[in-house]
């Protein structure tokens, strides 16, 4: 079941809405903010994001600068009632994927949301942010809150396959196989080697990489 995020600071409306959605067999949550939506939408995986751009605290454009700013590359559907083409083409330059202008019918909103959910997910920004550790695949460089992070080629590596995987446990075995390869004759504790290197460099404030005996490791977020 798809969840998903609808910011509408308009009470009737938002109700309508849920109602519409739910029996259509969405989750759906509603934020009546800017701020509040901005960060639901940063703490969830939302499958689709409903943006209206009249709200109370900020505009639209500034919640959907500010998700894209912190990696949030959910799907943004902008349900306008402004109907002048620059705030059209605005919403799309900002990188929202879709609008829909006020009013409209419910079913006209769950078939937009039925095509923005049959895209395939991508995502297109090589820079991952973990707490205050920044990833940045393209450039091959980390840091943390702004102090670069020097990493052998290794070390890279391990970091790269659990930051892809933040909150997840991966297996010592897949992680080995993706670190060396299969056919390369490892020492077996050649990977604790990594982690432990790895924990050092991204001490104090970066993630954690816990260990979890007889399943693996698993990267969190927080590094307190
Ligand atoms: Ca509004």
């Amino acid at each position: 079941m798809a969840r998903i995020l609808l910011i509408e600071d308009d009470a009737a409306l938002s109700r309508g809405l849920v109602a519409a959605l739910m029996a259509e067999g969405y989750s759906v949550d509603p934020a009546f903010d800017g701020q509040s939506g901005l960060e639901m939408a940063l703490d969830e995986p939302y499958a689709v994001i409903t943006l209206d751009i009249g709200l109370p605290d900020m505009s639209g454009f500034d919640v959907l600068k500010g998700l894209r700013a912190k990696g949030c590359h959910a799907p943004v559907l902008i349900l306008t009632a402004r109907d002048a083409i620059d705030d059209r083409v605005r919403g799309l330059d900002l990188g929202a994927d879709d609008y829909l202008l006020k009013p409209f019918e419910p079913k006209e909103l769950g078939a937009r949301l039925r095509a923005l959910l049959r895209r395939p997910q991508v995502d297109p920004s090589p820079v991952i942010r973990v707490g205050k550790l920044e990833f940045d695949r393209s450039h091959h460089s980390a840091s943390i809150a702004g102090r670069s992070l020097d990493l052998r080629r290794r070390e890279w590596v391990v970091l790269e396959r659990l930051i892809s995987r933040v909150g997840q446990v991966v297996s010592k075995e897949r992680l080995a196989s993706e670190v060396f390869g299969y056919d390369e004759a490892v020492a077996p504790n050649a990977l604790e080697v990594y982690i432990a290197r790895l924990r050092k460099k991204l001490e104090p404030d970066g993630p954690t990489i816990r260990t979890l005996r007889g399943l693996g490791y698993l990267m969190e977020e927080d590094g307190d």
